[in-house]
């Protein structure tokens, strides 16, 4: 969105896999009036030089797109498969209508795989090209550069699964992840601002506890540590206060510029 050499990111999305509120959920933070209560699903944002980077086509792209009045995505990096990081895929197709072209997808070769399955429709080249997203597979094998920008994939424990995470520069994006590995985290060194996965207080299996997430990352001394992917166990401003001094919520529309 910005065209200045400074990294800008966009949290798109800052809610877990329901979104909050919930359907049917009558809790007080499904009821907040706090518009950092309402997460629509986990997705991000990145802008540089005036590229598009969107972490994730997550359930909730179209409203994200039309909130941030966003016109233009040049490739997708997706960190794992799970339905609220993917079921946004075909609204990329009014990006392909407005450019004219077709948009690079990252993902590992199983995820890649997983796309396939779950979106046969869109790889199809038989389908009429206008009922589906013009998406060009990309294989992510290791750290890339992508429109001048040198991107590094972040290998994390999701329960029993896996999902990529990216560090950008002085920026990483870690969503959907119960631990980090030791190889891991010895590609976040030097990282400045972190966006990472801290569902709720009290344990997951498949997501780091706020608590958890906080421990997991306290050895790399970032300055800023923002949590996403919230489920509705977390009242923004009643939590916030008990976190670190370095540490936040993160909330839909938040905005990072590095
Ligand atoms: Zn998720
Ligand atoms: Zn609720
Ligand atoms: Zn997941």
């Amino acid at each position: 969105m910005q065209s200045n050499s400074s990294l800008n990111i966009t949290i798109l999305g800052s809610g877990t896999s329901t979104g909050v509120p919930i359907i049917g959920c009558r809790c007080a933070v499904c009821s907040s009036q706090d518009p950092r209560d309402n997460r629509t699903r986990s997705s991000a944002l990145v802008s540089y030089q005036g590229k598009n980077i969107l972490i994730d086509a997550a359930t909730d792209l179209r409203q994200q797109a039309l909130r941030h009045q966003l016109r233009q995505i040049d490739a997708v990096l997706f960190t794992h498969t799970h339905a609220d990081h993917v079921n946004g895929i075909d609204d990329l197709r009014v990006f392909n209508m407005i450019s004219g072209s077709s948009i690079p997808i990252y993902a590992t070769g199983e995820d890649l795989h997983a796309l396939h399955r779950s979106f046969s429709y869109i790889f199809d080249q038989e389908q009429d090209e206008g009922y589906r997203p013009q998406l060009i597979p990309r294989l992510i094998e290791g750290p890339f550069r992508l429109f001048g920008l040198d991107i590094v994939p972040i290998p994390l424990t999701h329960g029993l699964g896996t999902a990529t995470g990216y560090r950008i520069g002085p920026f990483a994006y870690l969503t959907d992840c119960n631990e980090i590995p030791e190889s891991s985290l010895a590609l976040l060194q030097g990282v400045e601002t972190l966006v990472i996965d801290g569902l709720r207080h009290r344990p997951h299996s498949s997501h780091f506890s706020i608590a958890q997430a906080i421990r997991s990352t306290d050895g790399l001394n970032v300055k800023k540590r923002w949590l996403t992917h919230l489920s509705h166990d977390v009242f923004h401003a009643r939590d916030e206060s008990r976190l670190p001094p370095n540490c936040f919520f993160a909330y839909d529309g938040l905005n990072i510029n590095l």
